[in-house]
């Protein structure tokens, strides 16, 4: 885990809130949510974790645990973020969401004893790749959990896990580092310069793996890509845009979409633009030929389409559809 969750830990493992059947672990993307709970899950399962009660990393449970196979601790993580999931045939795409099987394959690890007389651990990440087939059948075993079973559920977006998951976990949120912190680590462990890592720290939202990933070549250009068309509508033809930005993973297009949304409300407001300043000349521009009612109706379509993001039919009709409502903003006829 990240150094920056060191006080969350501490916190947890000494609250009431830590000895819970179901832990629901929650915090912006990018900021190590899931290495916390790894984290968790390795010294739930340690067999002499330290005084500050993190895993020792040399007990057989520890070697285990660092290899892949304890055999009282399960993932549920979509194919499609899976790294040991391997392509089964042509053309069968990695599913993005959990699956009922998937859960439905927990049965007889929940049912039996923990091998080594301890807890067992499942880890559900992110939580709401379940769908509704496979929330339901996880709600089974959350509701009635046999012996020491812990569930560690982690997701950025907990609204839409259904109601029915959400009550039966502890909600634990997990801090974003502070500028400073994350901008440290970029540049002792990313070997970025101080002034390349603030921007990007800034461009991912303060959160810094994102950062991080926006520093690879491929994805921050990308990145760039995508922010260089946005900035060009509604003055660039909207057909060309959509095919260039289907081009990019559509979770990747659509959160820079709404993060340039919400740089553009920010600016009509008067206030200066906090992820994307180099843009700034820009977006005043923009902000000046639209409202914020406008703006405002079109974030709250663009939390909508995230949603879709996940698993779009046809990528490049998602884009067309996002570019034409963003569009609308700057129509001086207003009609939409
Ligand atoms: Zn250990």
């Amino acid at each position: 885990m990240y150094f920056w969750h060191e006080a969350d830990f501490e916190k947890l493992r000494t609250s009431r809130q830590g000895q819970h059947h179901a832990l629901l672990l929650t915090g912006p993307p990018g900021i190590g949510k899931s290495a916390f709970a790894r984290a968790w899950a390795n010294a739930l399962l340690c067999e002499q974790p330290g005084a500050n009660g993190h895993a020792c990393g040399r007990c057989s449970a520890c070697v285990w645990f660092a290899q892949g196979n304890h055999p009282d601790f399960r993932t549920l993580i979509p194919e499609a973020l899976d790294p040991n999931h391997e392509a089964t045939g042509k053309g069968a795409k990695p599913a993005r969401d959990i699956r009922i099987d998937q859960v439905r394959g927990l049965a007889s690890f929940v049912s039996v004893g923990g091998h080594r007389g301890g807890s067992k651990v499942i880890l559900v990440d992110p939580a709401d790749a379940l769908n509704a087939a496979s929330g339901n059948a996880l709600l089974k075993t959350l509701e009635e959990p046999a012996g020491d079973t812990r569930f560690l559920l982690v997701s950025a977006r907990p609204d839409w896990l259904p109601a029915t998951i959400r009550s039966r976990c502890a909600v634990v949120a997990l801090r974003a580092p502070g500028t400073e912190e994350a901008v440290d680590w970029l540049v002792r462990e990313h070997a970025l310069t101080k002034t390349e890592a603030t921007r990007l720290l800034a461009a991912a939202g303060g959160a810094p793996l994102r950062a991080r990933d926006l520093a690879e070549p491929a994805l921050g250009a990308a990145h760039r890509l995508v922010l260089d068309a946005l900035a060009k509508l509604p003055q660039a033809a909207l057909i060309g845009t959509a095919e260039r930005l289907a081009a990019v993973e559509p979770a990747q297009w659509v959160a820079i979409l709404q993060t340039w949304v919400a740089e553009l409300a920010r600016v009509r407001t008067g206030a200066a633009p906090r992820f994307y300043p180099e843009q700034g000349a820009r977006l005043k521009a923009l902000a000046g030929q639209t409202d914020l009612g406008r703006i405002t109706d079109l974030e709250t379509r663009m939390r909508r389409l995230t949603r879709h993001a996940e698993h779009p039919l046809n990528p490049k009709l998602l884009c067309e559809n996002a570019l034409v409502a963003y569009c609308s903003l700057f129509d001086e006829d207003r009609s939409r």
